[in-house]
């Protein structure tokens, strides 16, 4: 269903830079390690090998979250294919962005009302801005957690996060996304607005919303899908990039550097990187470098005094001012119960120079001013965090890519004008909260079903209309 989009308007979080034209690149051979890679890494999945097939009833390509998730859920419903499917890597398993996130589970529930409305209109921005307890809901209760697979050990959290207002202007505009929610669409019943929000334990704040978000342990969560999947027959290749996906004989082509793959299906899953092998994305999923850090917190932080909640600090909304704003936009601050050990995650930096964020797909390196920005986000910011003794304070900091998008809206679903090629990407930065139901609809179109019984906003749909508009970020 295609949705009456202004093709100027950009995403809640755009400071208004044009994007440039520019392909992704492949992934790169090295990336940063991230605190979560370095506890976890699973010896199978690293060093696995399986023989290669030339043929397969569907072929994923990328290893992250959405694809596993999408893997299993196509495996449970039909465990008996064939073929069956062939999952390629360019990396070891999970190593992008799902192993380097801030495992911050924090759907927007009314935040990006009122750019969303602008962009698709008030029916399908409310679907965006879905009730958060389905969403957090769903990725506790995926299909297998708990009653078919056990539990999983993913330190799975839930409780409530802050939205920080640091300005007047933030303020105001949330004031107004949340008032237009409530008016138009749905009593915000789940978002307690704080005029005075001491309880964020910020030094400077003007306002605060809290409100119900979860985290997890996203290396965990997704290596135990992945092996769930392959348990239930599913070809994992990793270090095979996709080079090329082309049409011969009614089939699809995969090229990889180990041969060539041929199939009726193909989901690309590739996020950020969506561009390199389908150029129809370029400058439309945008790869978009981000910085996260661990930091172990002082005394005044710890045990009983832990931080009780995740928050975000914003700094500006974004989408009411389209000129670049530099030193003006948000800032993630998370605090992390992942592992119990009370290590805070704290992500963000993009002011410091967001023009070389967009495009860049280069995450084996940190740009050194980030990190010391982010050495200071929380004695800076945080009343009483006090001296840090030695081991306290910033211990680990990596760098990731994720696949933005002009309108802040996902790829979902079926390719236009090249049949059996599906996409489930663009995530922009909140894939946590968005894969679990997107990996589930896109799994259900690749199986035939129609795209009602998916629930998802039909706005996520690939249209020719989306992919022509002009994008800013
Ligand atoms: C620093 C940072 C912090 C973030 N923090 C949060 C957060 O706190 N909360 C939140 O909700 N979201 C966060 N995100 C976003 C979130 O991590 C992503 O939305 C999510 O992980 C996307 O998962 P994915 O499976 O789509 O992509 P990815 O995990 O990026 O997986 C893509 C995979 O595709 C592979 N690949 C790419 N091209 C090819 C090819 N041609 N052939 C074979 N394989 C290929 C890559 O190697 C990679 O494994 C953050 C992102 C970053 C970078």
């Amino acid at each position: 269903m295609a949705c009456g989009l202004d093709p100027a308007l950009s995403s809640p979080r755009s400071t208004g830079i044009d994007v440039f034209h520019q392909p992704a690149s492949l992934p790169h051979s090295t990336p940063s390690f991230s605190f979560w890679t370095a506890r976890a890494r699973h010896s199978d999945l690293i060093g696995h090998a399986q023989p290669f097939s030339h043929e397969a009833d569907c072929v994923i390509i990328s290893s992250g979250m959405s694809r596993c998730l999408a893997a299993y859920f196509m495996l449970l419903a039909q465990p008996d294919l064939p073929h069956g499917i062939v999952m390629l890597e360019a990396r070891e398993a999970i190593n992008a962005a799902t192993a380097c996130n801030g495992g911050h589970c924090r759907p927007d529930c009314y935040r990006g009302y009122l750019p969303y409305k602008k962009i698709v209109g008030a029916f399908q921005a409310s679907k965006v801005i879905r009730e958060p307890r389905v969403l957090l809901n769903c990725l506790r209760e995926y299909p297998g957690h708990q009653k078919r697979d056990g539990h999983i050990d993913c330190d799975f959290w839930r409780g409530r996060s802050f939205d920080a207002m640091m300005t007047d202007e933030c303020k105001v505009a949330y004031r107004n996304s949340y008032d237009e929610f409530e008016n138009h669409v749905v009593r915000v019943y789940f978002v307690d607005l704080m005029p005075y929000p001491q309880a964020t334990r910020l030094l400077r704040v003007e306002a605060a919303a809290s409100f119900p978000a979860g985290s997890f342990y996203p290396y965990k969560f997704t290596a135990h899908l992945l092996r769930r999947a392959m348990s239930m027959g599913l070809n994992l290749q990793i270090h095979t990039p996709a080079t090329a996906v082309a049409s011969v004989d009614g089939f699809w082509m995969i090229d990889t550097p180990r041969g060539s793959i041929r199939t009726r299906k193909v989901l690309h899953a590739t996020n950020g990187y969506a561009s390199a092998i389908l150029p129809e994305f370029t400058g439309k999923i945008v790869p978009f470098y981000g910085v996260c850090s661990s930091v172990t917190p002082t005394k005044s932080y710890s045990g009983k005094k832990m931080l009780a909640h995740t928050m975000s600090l914003y700094q500006q909304r974004g989408v009411r001012d389209r000129t670049p704003t530099e030193g003006l936009n948000s800032d993630c601050v998370h605090k992390n119960r992942i592992p119990a050990d009370g290590t805070i995650i704290v992500g963000g930096g993009e002011f410091v120079n967001r023009q070389a964020h967009i495009n860049n797909c280069d995450d084996s390196k940190v740009m050194p001013a980030i990190t010391e920005h982010l050495r200071n986000v929380m004695k800076d910011n945080f009343d009483g965090w006090g001296d840090e003794a030695h081991g306290e304070g910033l211990e680990r900091v990596w760098a990731g890519i994720s696949g933005y998008t002009g309108d802040g809206l996902s790829y979902i679903g079926a390719f236009p004008g090249k049949e059996g090629q599906f996409v489930c990407a663009g995530f922009h930065g909140h894939g946590m909260a968005r894969i679990a139901t997107c990996a589930r609809g896109v799994a259900m179109l690749m199986l035939g079903r129609a795209w009602e019984e998916t629930e998802l906003p039909e706005c996520f749909q690939i249209t020719k209309e989306r992919l022509e508009r002009k994008v800013r970020l």
